[in-house]
């Protein structure tokens, strides 16, 4: 009888699940749409019981849509959107508020009064002092229901990752856990020691017992008993990680970057962490056995998202692939530099109050001109965050591997290895979240046996290969570097 992995990928925007096959193959794959509340400007919440129903509804559907039975299914790889934070009633299991979502900024305040604590965090953490991971979050939750301080010091309540939240769901309340990766975006997580830290508890003031226990990323959690014939639940990482691994970046210096709405860029860095001053942060990559792998990670906030814009509101283009063929309708930007910091800019600068800009307009400017120079600014954003992760490692990156929506544009692909002077490798399976997931559950089934086997299915379907001459990337390095100065000065 043949058998799968099934992946669960509970992202922002959607819930899919995938059945993978032993040659990384996607068998079959069912979406669900996850709807996002916006009570007030900046905060994002989603309705935990929904994001849970979500699941349920995707591996019914994918069952009922395969003919598959439950015995098809080797084991679970579950992989999530970080930092979302679910606290809910132990008696109940009922959510006590909804959760909040990883762009939710209303905990601002709470990390504004920490602000003097940076060093602190940054070294105990590897994080930077934002409301997008979980502790301020889990405060604000604390802080807003009844006697929220005081149920929770009592053991009422549990706090979770969204991956913590399902599989509690999944195993009808009996496994109470989370993965180091998800653990590692809490802020309250010690990624020196491996577990979660006193002082940072007490610095937000979170009972312990409210927290999950940490496991590995590639292990056994428990059954998902809630499904027919318990299916085992053998990996669990957080998105970005899982996508790491998804894209076999296995090596102390492999490095991925998805363009979706945002780009997320990720650097393998080994079994050591790195602090850096600089405006990377230091993250688990994922945990193996015994053995840790830690990343760098730096993340652009607006990628994909600019080519909606091109699309909704400037009008210019019917659907985000139309703009690979006004790209390449001319033959360069013509001086334009397009800089999308609609929601101010994300690494390495962490600059919250600037706005987009155009720099460059003449008389001559065209669409074309406007939507190359657009795209142009994804990859030249990720490009910066890329310099960044080559100073602090102290290495040339050679290679990029690419995923996401954008990876689609050969255009944007194409000129991104041009301006790194790196090959970029786009891979056959461009779901490499769920890939991901599914292979760190299958090296923890026994479904694959090693690592290497892993490498040995990973499939690139196209190279880029850098083209451009060094003075017109000296050109391009300039002028950029002055459009983001010039729309950092303009608040
Ligand atoms: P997410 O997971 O963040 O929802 P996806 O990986 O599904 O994102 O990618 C969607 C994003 O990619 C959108 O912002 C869309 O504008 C952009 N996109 C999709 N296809 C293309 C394309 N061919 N060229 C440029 N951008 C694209």
């Amino acid at each position: 009888m043949k058998k799968y992995i099934l992946t669960i990928d509970q992202g922002t925007t959607s819930t899919r699940a995938s059945l993978i096959d032993k040659e990384g193959n996607i068998f079959y794959k069912s979406q669900q749409e996850v709807k996002c509340f916006f009570p007030h400007d900046g905060w994002v919440e989603q309705d935990a019981i929904d994001v849970w129903l979500s699941v349920l509804n995707v591996i019914n559907d994918l069952l009922a849509k395969t003919n598959l039975i439950y015995s098809n299914i080797d084991s679970i790889g579950l992989t999530n959107q970080r930092e979302t934070t679910v606290v809910w009633d132990k008696k109940t299991g009922m959510p006590v508020y909804n959760a909040l979502v990883w762009q939710s900024r209303q905990s601002a305040y709470i990390c504004d009064k920490i602000a003097d604590k940076v060093n602190f965090v940054r070294e105990k953490t590897g994080l930077i002092i934002n409301p997008y991971f979980s502790a301020s979050k889990i405060r604000f939750i604390l802080d807003h229901i009844t006697n929220g301080q005081k149920r929770a010091e009592k053991g009422e309540l549990m706090f979770g990752t969204i991956d913590s939240w399902l599989m509690y769901k999944l195993s009808n309340s009996k496994i109470f856990k989370t993965d180091i990766t998800n653990a590692s975006r809490t802020m309250l997580f010690n990624i020196n020691t491996l577990k979660w830290d006193d002082e940072l508890l007490e610095l937000f003031n979170i009972p312990k017992c409210m927290l999950p226990e940490v496991c590995p990323s590639s292990h056994f959690f428990g059954n998902a008993s809630l499904l027919k014939s318990n299916l085992k639940i053998c990996a669990v990482a957080g998105d970005q990680q899982a996508a790491l691994f998804g894209q076999n970046c296995i090596k102390e210096g492999d490095v991925k970057s998805t363009y979706g709405t945002g780009c997320f860029v990720l650097m393998n860095i080994g079994e050591k962490p790195i602090y850096d001053k600089g405006g990377l942060i230091t993250t688990i990559a994922w945990q193996i056995d015994n053995n840790v792998t830690y990343a760098i990670e730096g993340s652009v906030f607006v990628g994909g998202a600019s080519v909606q814009w091109l699309r909704d509101q400037m009008r210019m283009i019917t659907k985000a692939s139309d703009s690979e063929k006004y790209a390449i309708n001319c033959e360069d930007n013509l001086g334009v530099y397009v800089v999308p910091a609609f929601v101010g800019l994300g690494a390495p600068y962490w600059d919250d109050d600037c706005r987009g800009a155009v720099f460059g307009l003449t008389r001559a400017t065209t669409k074309e001109h406007f939507i190359r120079a657009t795209l142009n600014s994804i990859a030249l954003q990720t490009k910066d965050v890329i310099k960044e992760m080559e100073r602090i490692s102290n290495k040339k990156i050679e290679s990029l591997r690419v995923d996401g929506g954008a990876s689609e544009n050969s255009y944007l692909m194409q000129y991104q290895s041009d301006i790194l002077e790196a090959k970029v490798f786009l891979p056959k399976n461009l779901e490499t979240t769920s890939l991901g997931a599914a292979y760190l559950a299958g090296l923890s089934s026994g479904y694959w046996k090693s690592i290497d086997e892993i490498s040995s299915v990973h499939k690139i379907l196209k190279i880029y290969e850098p083209k451009m001459s060094k003075e017109e990337i000296q050109i391009i390095d300039y002028k950029w570097k002055k459009a983001i100065e010039a729309t950092r000065l303009f608040k």
